[in-house]
Formats: C-alpha cells, sequence, structure tokens
C-alpha cells in the first residue's frame, strides 16, 4: 500500500468516526426568500401599515432578519420604514 492510498484511507475512516459521533442533524428548512425582493420593491412605503405588521411583533419590536428572511438591503430599508411609520402613527413604539 501507497503511503498515497494510506492517507486516503485514514481521511475515509476519520469522516465515518465524524459521521457516527455526529448526534444533532440539521432541520430541513426551507430557505426563506426576501419579499421585497420577489416584489422588485426598492423602496418600501411606511405608510403601508398592513404590510408593515408582518415584520413587527405584538410588541411592536422589528423582527430579526433570521425570523423574516428579508435580505441585509430591505432589513435596512423595511427598519427605516417601520420607525417613520411609528412617527406617523401607523404602528405602534410599544405593544398595547
Ligand atoms: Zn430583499
Amino acid at each position: 500500500m501507497s503511503e498515497l492510498e494510506q492517507e486516503i484511507s485514514k481521511t475515509e475512516k476519520d469522516s465515518v468516526v465524524v459521521e457516527k459521533t455526529k448526534k444533532y442533524k440539521k432541520p430541513v428548512s426551507k430557505k426563506k426568500v426576501c419579499p421585497f425582493c420577489t416584489d422588485k420593491t426598492n423602496i418600501i412605503d411606511y405608510k403601508d401599515g398592513n404590510k408593515l405588521k408582518r415584520f413587527i411583533t405584538e410588541n411592536g419590536k422589528i423582527l430579526p432578519r433570521r425570523q423574516t428572511g428579508v435580505c441585509a438591503k430591505h432589513q435596512r430599508e423595511l427598519a427605516n420604514a417601520i420607525k417613520r411609520a411609528r412617527i406617523m402613527a401607523i404602528l405602534p413604539f410599544k405593544g398595547e
């Protein structure tokens, strides 16, 4: 057996061990796509309270990107829109 072959069999063994010791399996989750990207909207309308409500919690907090699946660019826009909407009294600052 050549050195290279030995190396290969060694790595194969290692990978088997890794697979056996791996206890936690990642849940298969559907990949979220940014709803604003699919709509091709660049500017998020702060006056559209019903749409913005989907991105805030019951307490009026802005939901994190990892929960909503909004992309970084639109999350920034969305945060600004929500803040503006709060000032315009479309969205609450704090939950009732
Ligand atoms: Zn987006």
